[in-house]
């Protein structure tokens, strides 16, 4: 790369003002790797950060976390090959603080997510850590992408300790919601979908292969008790990153059963100490996710467990996103997963 080589970026200036940028390339460090992005995978944080409802958030900012590449430069040595599709760990950790040193990165308490706390992939190329650059191995780029996403469900199931024989409930039938059931299922579990748009019960519920679905409104908890036998689940999800419906979720769960909190909320939410200490729940938070998870992920995908083409349900280009995302930030029927695609 010559140092006065210049590329796009996709740069949103403030709330609502999306452009496109000419941007230096950036330059690659020792332990680094440079990259050129192939798709973006726009998701609700993207959406949240071009709203200005990101609570803590530097603008400009150049989105982008869900992230399928191809090596251009990796360090000397580096097990990376020139031109292979590669999967990003958009999570850049600390390595030496508590978290990091007990095996979490996900929680590193200096963490800077790509494409939220610094300059992510809606660009046309990428410095990155070598250990945050996965091989796709056998992947295509669309796949690749999808990893990321997939990896906070499958995250939040590992969290859950699913398995065989457990009835699992996932509140929330959007992208994490899926990544979520899909990979409950895939630890043994059956799995109930739960949501108030029957489009996205019906949609996401094929996908993953749901045993049933339950619409989120008056008749919710009698559809609760008639898919337990009356006993409530063993683990519920709740993906929503609505307070009141992780407040609700208490209800769902079994006697010994867990409750994984995978979204977050601003204010506090609460619950009934009896019911929780009567049922002697354990209640689990589930942050981003790992390189097992997102190995757990690549490894589904290349098995075929993982239906890409019925998740992908929206296309645009680096200058289509101009107008394409403010537009499915406001409009999203039909629309599962969008993917930016950069030639
Ligand atoms: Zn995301
Ligand atoms: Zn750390």
């Amino acid at each position: 790369m010559s140092p006065s080589a210049t590329m796009r970026a996709l740069v949103c200036a403030e709330p609502g003002q999306l452009a496109i940028a000419t941007r230096a390339i950036p330059q690659r460090g020792p332990d680094e790797v440079l990259v050129r992005v192939r798709r973006v995978g726009i998701c609700g944080t993207d959406y949240h950060i071009f709203e200005g409802k990101h609570p803590f958030l530097a603008y400009p900012r150049v989105m982008g976390h869900e992230l399928a590449a191809e090596v251009v430069e990796a360090p000397e040595g580096s097990p990376l090959v020139v031109g292979e599709a590669v999967i990003i760990n958009p999570y850049l950790a600390c390595g030496t603080c508590i978290a990091c040193r007990k095996g979490s990165p996900n929680c590193c308490t200096r963490i800077a997510v790509l494409g939220v706390h610094t300059d992510g992939g809606m660009a046309d190329y990428l410095v990155l850590p070598e250990t945050n650059v996965i091989s796709g191995n056998g992947l295509n780029l669309d796949q690749c992408a999808a990893v990321e996403f997939l990896a906070i469900g499958a995250h939040a199931v590992r969290r859950g300790g699913v398995g065989p024989g457990d009835r699992a409930l996932v509140i929330g039938a959007g992208p994490i919601g899926l990544g979520a059931a899909l990979f409950a299922r895939l630890s043994g579990a059956t799995v109930h979908l739960l949501d108030r748009d029957a489009e996205r019960l019906a949609s996401i519920g094929a996908i993953v292969g749901a045993a049933g679905t339950i619409r989120a409104d008056e008749g919710m908890d009698a559809a609760v008790a008639a898919a337990t036998d009356g006993e409530g689940f063993d683990v519920v999800f709740d993906a929503t990153g609505v307070g009141k419906s992780m407040e609700k979720a208490f209800d769902h769960v079994a006697a010994t059963g867990r409750l994984v909190l995978v979204s977050v909320v601003k204010d506090p939410i609460t619950f009934s100490d009896p019911d929780f200490h009567r049922r002697e729940m354990t209640l689990i938070a589930s942050r981003n996710a790992t390189a097992v998870d997102f190995e757990r992920v690549a490894e589904a995908l290349r098995s075929g467990a993982v239906p890409i083409d019925q998740i992908v349900t929206h296309r645009t280009s680096l200058q289509g996103a101009i107008a394409d995302l403010p537009r499915w930030a406001r409009e999203k029927s039909g629309l599962i997963k969008a993917l930016v695609t950069l030639d």
